[in-house]
């Protein structure tokens, strides 16, 4: 993140190469002035350029004429903590998370979404986190002021990427797969790809699938059914979904009207963004309505994996978040 500018011009190169490094590997030299020199001369030290390189010269001289950076939040999706930086691994029974202590059954289990969850008073503190001997190691984590808190699990890799793409991966797969149209899976995903082409059309949506006419989009070899595609093909997804299920569920069975309200949640905190998209924050009874439509949302998800946990073929699986 640029922070200040004193004089002259930016070396776009130097710092690009700081983040690159950061992405590729846990070595990181960066190029920066005061007043971060300090810290920078700390960073030396651990860094793994080979001696000798044109890298290695260039390692603790100054960045950007004047511009300087911090480290301000660590953004990934979850196999980057996990596989690069060396996080608690998301699929651990105990502690999977590297913000809290929770765990994946018990009174602390992170599948209670409510707002009294005892997981939430399992957060981590600074001099808590410092002290625990099994903390990260990474180097990156030896920076001063970096720490679990440092770790931001932002929407788009935890929704678009995470949840979204397997509750709705398992709602195509039910409507196709179980009965509820009347045609072969084939044809039926052949209808549904119709269907959405429509209503893309009618909403002017403005990211579309445009080849969701295939099983493997959402069906897999193995595991549990997962929408392929971008993450902005998913942000927008949601609402085609919610009008094809409402077209082919039964009112009268009760999981089906639960999926109905899980993807009403859904639809709507993504047109809560939309709406608000060019500010910074929620107003304050926005922020509140869309708490509450995620932590319902995420509730009906975990009713419903209990629901379907016995089924190999369909449905959802918890997953780590
Ligand atoms: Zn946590």
């Amino acid at each position: 993140m640029l922070v200040q500018r004193t004089t002259v011009s930016l070396n776009n190169r130097y710092l690009l190469f700081a983040f690159i490094r950061i992405k590729l590997h846990s070595s990181l030299v960066v190029y920066i002035k005061a007043p971060y020199f300090t810290l920078l001369c700390q960073w030396q030290l651990v860094s793994r350029f080979k001696k000798g390189t044109e890298d290695y010269h260039r390692a603790g001289t100054p960045l950007a004429e004047g511009y300087f950076a911090i480290l301000w939040s660590i953004i990934g999706d979850l196999d980057y903590f996990v596989a690069i930086l060396g996080l608690p691994n998301f699929s651990n029974a105990s502690m999977p998370c590297a913000l809290c202590r929770t765990s994946l059954t018990g009174s602390n289990t992170w599948s209670n979404f409510r707002p009294d969850a005892p997981w939430r008073l399992q957060q981590w503190t600074y001099s808590a986190w410092q002290a625990w001997p099994n903390r990260c190691q990474n180097p990156l984590f030896t920076l001063p002021g970096v720490s679990a808190f440092s770790i931001c699990l932002d929407y788009m890799h935890s929704k678009y990427l995470g949840t979204d793409q397997y509750v709705f991966g398992s709602v195509l797969a039910l409507l196709t797969c179980t009965g509820m149209m009347d045609k072969t899976p084939e044809r039926n995903v052949t209808a549904l790809h119709r269907f959405f082409q429509d209503f893309y059309r009618r909403d002017n949506t403005p990211v579309r699938y445009r080849y969701l006419n295939r099983l493997t989009m959402f069906l897999r070899q193995s595991g549990r059914p997962k929408l392929r595609g971008k993450a902005a093909e998913l942000r927008y997804f949601g609402k085609p979904l919610l009008a094809a299920w409402e077209k082919w569920m039964n009112c009268r069975i009760s999981v089906h009207v639960d999926i109905q309200l899980l993807l009403k949640m859904n639809v709507f905190m993504e047109n809560l963004l939309s709406e608000f998209r060019d500010e910074i924050c929620f107003p304050p009874d926005q922020a509140v309505a869309f708490e509450e439509a995620c932590s319902t949302m995420l509730t009906l998800h975990g009713k419903l994996a209990v629901h379907f946990a016995d089924q190999e073929y369909l449905g959802y699986k918890l997953k780590g978040q």
